[in-house]
């Protein structure tokens, strides 16, 4: 990546290619919806961003979050929590999001439900799906996807809208088809079984978005290539 490339210049070269992998998928220009990842990002570049239209974006952590959205306009971002999510931090996680990719066990979804019971909300969620056994702690393996599925659709107040998985980092983003390949079909057998429209999935980061696209993804989470590369965690 071009070091001395805009913001904006960034972000309008990968909105042309989310827009050119649809069109070679055949896929509706609406069908996919790009997420700036703005962790670990200054504030200033988050309302930044903003300001260039982006309409999503994506945290990893609840209270990085809480700090973000002070700079911008509730209205104007759809918020996606697409970390690890803590039981802990339901409730702060039900008032900052909109979308919760990451739900990964039982006990997360009910905390989540009764959240979202206490303040009259129905929560749109995503199960978080590890399709790279060797490579994530994080997602419910394949075999059990099918048991927490059912529970989760059977809480009234989250609404299952699909399946999100991270993947393995790979070297070359064709390596990652077969992980989306993987997904999508667990999706299909899942929307067969529970009998409902499972719309969403999320998956393709900046190595392999388009990929991702091609394969069927609705909501890529592009971080490094809009911002430029994340400074290594601290700890
Ligand atoms: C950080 C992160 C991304 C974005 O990663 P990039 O490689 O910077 O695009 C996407 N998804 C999740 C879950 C992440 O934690």
């Amino acid at each position: 990546m071009n070091p001395s490339l805009s913001l904006r210049d960034r972000l309008d070269a990968v909105r042309g290619r989310v827009a050119a992998a649809v069109a070679r998928s055949g896929r509706a220009p609406d069908a996919v919806t790009l997420i700036g990842v703005v962790k670990t990002l200054p504030a200033t570049v988050v309302a930044e961003v903003v300001g260039l239209g982006l309409t999503d974006l994506g945290e990893n952590r609840v209270q990085e979050a809480e700090a973000h959205q002070l700079g911008v306009a509730r209205q104007a971002v759809r918020w996606h929590m697409i970390g690890h999510l803590q039981r802990n931090k339901a409730g702060k996680a039900l008032a900052l999001f909109d979308l919760v990719h990451g739900v990964d066990d039982a006990e997360v979804a009910g905390a989540l439900q009764r959240r979202a019971e206490s303040v009259g909300r129905v929560l749109p969620v995503l199960i978080e799906v590890n399709t790279s056994a060797e490579a994530s702690k994080f997602g419910v393996a394949p075999e059990g996807l099918v048991p927490l599925a059912e529970r989760v659709a059977a809480l009234p107040h989250l609404a299952l809208r699909g399946l999100m998985t991270v993947g393995a980092p790979v070297t070359h983003a064709g390596d990652a088809r077969p992980g989306f390949v993987r997904l999508r079909e667990l999706r299909d057998a899942l929307s067969r079984r529970l009998g409902t429209a499972l719309p969403e999935l999320s998956m393709g980061m900046s190595g392999d978005y388009e990929v991702a696209i091609e394969e069927g993804a609705t909501l890529v989470r592009v971080g490094s290539a809009i911002f430029g590369e994340r400074p290594a965690p601290a700890r």
